[in-house]
């Protein structure tokens, strides 16, 4: 139980001797003064919380202007009918009064709402570049009510231990307080999940009792080392905390067993140079574990954390930790830049804080000169959530999605429906590809269009949440069935033809039908379905496959070698009649005439430049060469071969007219007659439109017209004369 006496505190602060403590006393008094008769929900008297809150400041070895604004911090809030900020400044100062306001700005549901919370956010870090003890106060009163958790209701417990977890924890490993970090982190962790907090609790108090004296062996063997060589030296000895190996084993999926920095010894010496003498000792003494070994001191992590790191091998063969550091590394680790005010005060201990403001500046800057605040507030958000990013909707919702993301993942998030009709894709107002990689602050806006036939498997490949990637595969899963069994069936195909004997249909269906029972399946077409939609590859049938290959197929049969322009043309026949005009207008690998379909990604165009795709069974299919498939495709090792040369014929123009589709966005001020203007303006060129998409946000209307055109250069026409509109503000060449 911490103590809440404090005239106990008060007598330590003056031993100390660099604090200003009749300030101190003058603030306390004050406080109790204002939070005489309120009570805590507890039942104890208010005022041990602002005791408790100033006991943590002082122990983080904050100023004098912290501490007293840690005994009034929440006076403004709870008696503001008796005090206000201007007392608080005409009697302790405009630091501490900026502090307490700070901090009641604070005051804030961080968890509510994704939109609040990152506004909140911002609050936060908009204080903080004021001044940084705003922070280190709000995490110490945070701590102080974590602690005393047990007294709210099981759901206050939860929306606040979450909070905690995903918001104070990360700001104080951002500014390297180690110590609030991991108290916090604990705390949080045993309401978020008290069982598997228990599970781990009961573990390491059991491996920590089976070997008890290894810590204490281990701890006496590097003193004898390091007191052989004379060096002035503090040893420390701890077992990982509980978060530490709880996080390990979810995210690293380990057992308890596996844990191998379960023991940490922590050795502080007087200088860097002794640092490194100590390393060597220690790798004289032990075996050291190849890959551990990790220089912080020459390059410090981004929260100034420095020491040297080794992992070796104990006593036993029990490896354990070995942290190397000086007293200053010391401080900065336990307390992080809260240690720069130590024993600095007035015009120093300012011009510290502005070195260290300026220290944070410079590391979250991006490449933007850092004046401009938003920038500032971006630059920190993505440091501070450095595995995810957060990004919104035209409506100014906040999306969280997982660092890499791309409009696809934030069209899934929305809705799968806005998924599986999404056609393109604007960032910060202006069209990107959809596999682009989304920044933390962005505005996403996905452009869908009702006649799109769902997403494309590439999307696949260039999706980063799980969401979208469960999404995308139901959707082929579901609505695909028919093709993806088709598929299924191809990609078996062109792996039972590596095996080099002929087989037939039925015998590709009956070694399906024997392995898909051993591999979890109803049916072969289930299995084929699954392997269609990606959700089985061939590759993980492997040797079983090859087994009932040679089961089913006798190997007299001799192998039957397939050309490929007789491949297409065979697979394709059915389509032969409905692609002939298209064939006309294409020459595939100087082969005229093979059946070729033009992609709705990208809608090429007589006069882009093309390249063409030997698909699973439905002939070639024409990309722009500047499509981001073909550029993603290209990529891919494994479909190299399948990419083929192709370019217009003479005759593609001719066949054409009206025979091309080409999709145009329309960004245009919204009025209420610019459809129609511009419908009328296409009709009045003779285009016809295949379809017409809109969406409105604020006062901008985006169209996405289908139009049937000749060419580049007639649609470059179009282009020019939907321009020509005053309310039309860009006009670009889009997908389906
Ligand atoms: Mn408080």
């Amino acid at each position: 139980m911490e103590s809440y006496d404090v005239n106990e505190l008060f007598a330590r602060i003056d031993a100390s001797g660099s604090y200003d403590i009749d300030k101190i006393k003058r603030s306390y008094y004050l406080a109790e003064e204002l939070h005489r008769g309120q009570k805590r929900i507890s039942g104890e008297d208010y005022i041990i919380h602002p005791v408790a809150v100033a006991r943590i400041v002082y122990e983080c070895q904050l100023d004098t202007n912290s501490i007293c604004a840690a005994f009034l911090h929440d006076t403004i809030e709870d008696c503001s009918d008796r005090v206000t900020l201007a007392d608080i400044r005409e009697q302790f100062g405009k630091d501490v009064a900026d502090i307490v306001d700070g901090v009641t700005k604070l005051n804030i549901p961080f968890e509510t709402k994704q939109e609040a919370s990152i506004r909140n956010l911002r609050k936060m870090f908009l204080a903080m570049s004021k001044d940084l003890r705003v922070i280190f106060v709000k995490l110490a009163d945070r701590l102080h009510n974590m602690r005393t958790l047990s007294v709210r209701t099981p759901e206050k417990q939860r929306s606040i231990a979450l909070e905690t977890m995903h918001v104070y924890a990360p700001i104080a490993h951002r500014l390297g307080i180690q110590r609030i970090k991991q108290e916090l982190e604990t705390l949080a962790l045993s309401y978020l999940d008290p069982i598997g907090f228990q599970e781990i609790k009961k573990d390491t108090e059991k491996r920590y009792g089976e070997s008890k004296d290894f810590l204490a062996d281990a701890t006496q063997k590097v003193a004898k080392g390091l007191d052989a060589y004379k060096i002035h030296y503090k040893l420390e000895g701890r077992v990982k905390s509980i978060y530490s190996i709880y996080k390990k084993m979810y995210n690293q999926n380990k057992s308890f067993d596996e844990i191998y920095d379960f023991y940490a010894l922590r050795i502080i010496v007087d200088t860097e140079l002794d640092c490194y003498t100590v390393l060597g000792i220690i790798h004289e003494m032990f075996n050291s574990v190849p890959g551990r070994f990790k220089d912080y001191i020459s390059t410090p992590k981004q929260n100034l954390y420095r020491s040297l790191h080794t992992t070796v091998i104990g006593t036993g063969g029990i490896p354990f930790e070995v942290q190397i550091r000086t007293w200053e590394m010391h401080e900065v680790a336990e307390y992080g830049l809260a240690a720069h005010w130590k024993y600095k005060s007035g015009e120093q201990a300012n011009q510290a804080l502005d070195e260290k403001l300026h220290w944070i500046r410079s590391l979250l800057e991006t490449d933007a000169d850092g004046n401009d605040p938003d920038e500032f507030l971006q630059a920190l958000k993505i440091d501070l959530f450095d595995d995810e990013i957060f990004v919104f909707t035209p409506k100014g919702d906040v999306v969280n999605l997982p660092a890499g993301s791309t409009p696809i993942d934030f069209a899934y998030a929305i809705h799968s429906a806005v998924g599986n009709k999404m056609v393109g894709a604007k960032v910060n107002g202006n069209i990107v590809p959809i596999d682009t990689v989304l920044q933390t602050g962005q505005i996403v806006e996905v452009l869908t269009n009702p006649n799109s036939k769902g997403p494309s498997r590439d999307w696949l490949s260039c999706v980063r949440s799980s969401e979208a990637r469960n999404k995308i595969r139901m959707f082929f899963k579901r609505e695909m069935r028919a093709e993806n069994i088709e598929l299924g069936k191809q990609a078996v195909e062109r792996e039972l033809r590596r095996y080099g004997r002929r087989f037939t249909d039925a015998q590709r269906d009956q070694i399906m039908a024997s392995l898909a029972p051993r591999m979890g399946f109803a049916e072969a077409d289930d299995l084929y379905n699954s392997i269609g939609f990606g959700g089985m590859d061939t590759v993980k049938l492997g040797t079983k496959l090859k087994e009932e290959f040679n089961r089913v197929v006798s190997p007299e049969l001799p192998e039957q070698k397939p050309k490929q322009p007789a491949l297409i043309s065979e697979q394709s026949e059915r389509e032969e009649r409905k692609a002939r005009k298209s064939s006309e207008s294409v020459i595939v690998d100087n082969v005229e005439g093979c059946a070729v379909k033009f992609a709705k990604c990208c809608s090429p165009l007589p006069g882009d430049r093309i390249i063409g795709f030997i698909t699973k069974g439905y002939g070639i299919s024409i990309h722009k060469y500047d499509c981001v498939n073909v550029q993603n495709g290209l990529k891919r090792p494994e479909e190299r071969d399948r990419w083929v040369t192709a370019s217009w014929t003479d005759r593609a123009e001719k066949h054409a007219l009206g025979g091309f589709e080409a999709f145009l966005n329309v960004f245009a001020t919204y009025t209420p007659n610019i459809i129609a203007e511009l419908t009328v303006a296409l009709r009045d060129m003779k285009v016809e439109i295949t379809s017409l998409s809109t969406k409105e946000s604020g006062d901008t209307i985006t169209m996405t017209f289908g139009v049937r055109c000749g060419d580049t250069g007639h649609l470059a026409s179009i282009i020019s004369a939907l321009r020509k509109n005053d309310a039309v503000r860009d006009v670009t060449r889009g997908n389906v």
